[in-house]
């Protein structure tokens, strides 16, 4: 094996899979180095239609679409007996009308495939332990499948390690996130009896006066994820005693139990608490981090993999100038734009817990036109700035839900 790579990329979720597929195809050499054995589980189900953008643009759509994934549609929110569904067919953005729901195991497993297959080295099996990064040269130490300590060099490191966060932890990256400290227990349950309908949306549910949530993400197999995102401790309830409360809460769920109350559990419900993390900063000399690695907010918009994808893209673009020898603005380029898109969800994230979003969605009053432009933005469309939604994020979204609620109390008054 040549030792020395172009570019050396940290784990393969879809941040490093993307990434490398950019930097191949602009001719670099390329190593994936990944902890795990593929395909291996990870949570994050549902897509978002932009994310489609970037798979075309870099030619790795076809390979999803031979999986035969769950198309979805769009979402549907749900909340005491209302209920508010968004078709991502009528967004304001231009852009993918859908995207798939997928087991991720099988998703990320046939993305690094296929980038395997045009000639990056990809290892498995292999944990990195150590780093060096510096502007002239990077060296990456890693344990191989035999417990072997290898070394190998190159001119850029792409960070995309995900939860794993490797630079964040050797190079003391991680700053606390200023969320409130939530969690998440889930399973894949069986769903024979699902409508089409059903199997095309992703079903979410506010409770607990939208402190909790519950999700229902349809597979294509006739399975689907279920979970529960809430404060910590509601969390490690559910999980007691193997997961009962949150069994019981599943089968039982209001709207859900024509489909759940006798369902199977296909695994034991898995936790995952105190997941929100931040960054210190996104780049250094001779390295750069993406995906998961850098920030994440929430699952409630399922912005995740989006998010993933879209700076493991924009990060590999910027690598590839930085080869050429071209000079690059990595604050403007990467930092503001990642953060541009990361803050319109956060808004959103936050406008969703402390009542606005409920207050937009939930309300009598016609909003047909506002709905189109949040529905891009739970599209994934977040650098949009035509969509008075991306563009006035900070301030519209709550100036809208308060004048939803005057209105709302006129009406009362008037009855
Ligand atoms: C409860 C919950 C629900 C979610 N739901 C959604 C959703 O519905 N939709 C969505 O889009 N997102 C969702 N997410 C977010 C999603 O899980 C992540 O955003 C996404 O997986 C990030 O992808 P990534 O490529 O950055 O990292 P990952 O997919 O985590 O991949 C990182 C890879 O790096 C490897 N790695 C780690 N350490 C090392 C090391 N030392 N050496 C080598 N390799 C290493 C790991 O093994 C892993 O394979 C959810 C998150 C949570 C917590």
């Amino acid at each position: 094996m040549n030792q020395k790579f172009d570019v050396i990329i940290i784990g393969a979720g879809p941040a490093g899979s993307i990434a490398a597929a950019k930097l191949d195809k602009e001719g670099y050499s390329v190593a994936v180095i990944e902890k795990l054995e593929f395909p291996r589980f990870v949570i994050g189900e549902s897509l978002l239609p932009h994310c489609m953008d970037h798979l075309d643009e870099l030619g790795l759509l076809d390979c999803i679409v031979e999986q035969k994934f769950q198309v979805k549609t769009g979402v549907t929110f749900y909340h005491n007996e209302e209920r508010c569904e968004f078709l991502f067919k009528n967004k304001f953005t231009n852009g993918w009308d859908y995207t798939y729901q997928v087991k991720r195991a099988d998703f990320d497993f046939a993305l690094i495939k296929e980038v395997e297959k045009r000639g990056v080295y990809v290892e498995f099996n292999a944990e990195v332990t150590a780093v060096e990064a510096s502007k002239e040269k990077q060296v990456v130490t890693y344990l191989n499948k035999a417990g072997e300590e290898k070394v190998l060099t190159s001119r850029f490191i792409i960070d995309a390690s995900g939860y794993g966060r490797v630079l964040p932890r050797l190079f003391n990256l991680d700053k606390p996130a200023p969320s409130i400290p939530r969690g998440a227990i889930f399973s894949h349950v069986k769903d024979e009896n699902r409508t089409t309908q059903a199997a095309e949306n992703i079903f979410v549910h506010a409770f607990n006066d939208n402190t909790a949530w519950i999700w229902a993400i349809p597979f294509s197999d006739k399975t689907t994820s279920v979970g529960v995102v809430g404060q910590v401790d509601l969390i490690k309830e559910y999980g007691e005693n193997e997961g009962e409360k949150f069994k019981n809460f599943i089968r039982n769920f209001p709207g859900l139990t024509s489909r759940f109350q006798d369902t199977e559990f296909l695994f034991e419900p898995r936790d995952i608490l105190n997941y929100s993390v931040s960054i210190e900063k996104f780049y250094g000399d001779g390295f750069i981090l993406c995906g998961n690695s850098t920030e994440f907010l929430d699952p409630i918009f399922s912005s995740g993999v989006t998010l993933a994808i879209s700076s493991g893209h924009q990060a590999a673009k910027l690598v590839c100038e930085h080869l050429k020898g071209n000079e690059v603005n990595w604050e403007r380029d990467y930092v503001e734009h990642m953060n541009f898109g990361i803050n319109v969800f956060r808004t959103y994230v936050n406008s969703w817990y402390n009542g606005d979003l409920p207050t937009i969605f939930f309300t009598k009053q016609d909003n047909t036109d506002f709905k189109k432009q949040i529905c891009s933005v739970l599209a994934g469309y977040v650098w949009d700035k035509e969509n008075p939604f991306v563009k006035k994020h900070s301030t519209i979204v709550s100036t809208l839900a308060k004048v939803i609620r005057i209105n709302e109390s006129e009406v009362n008054l008037a009855e």
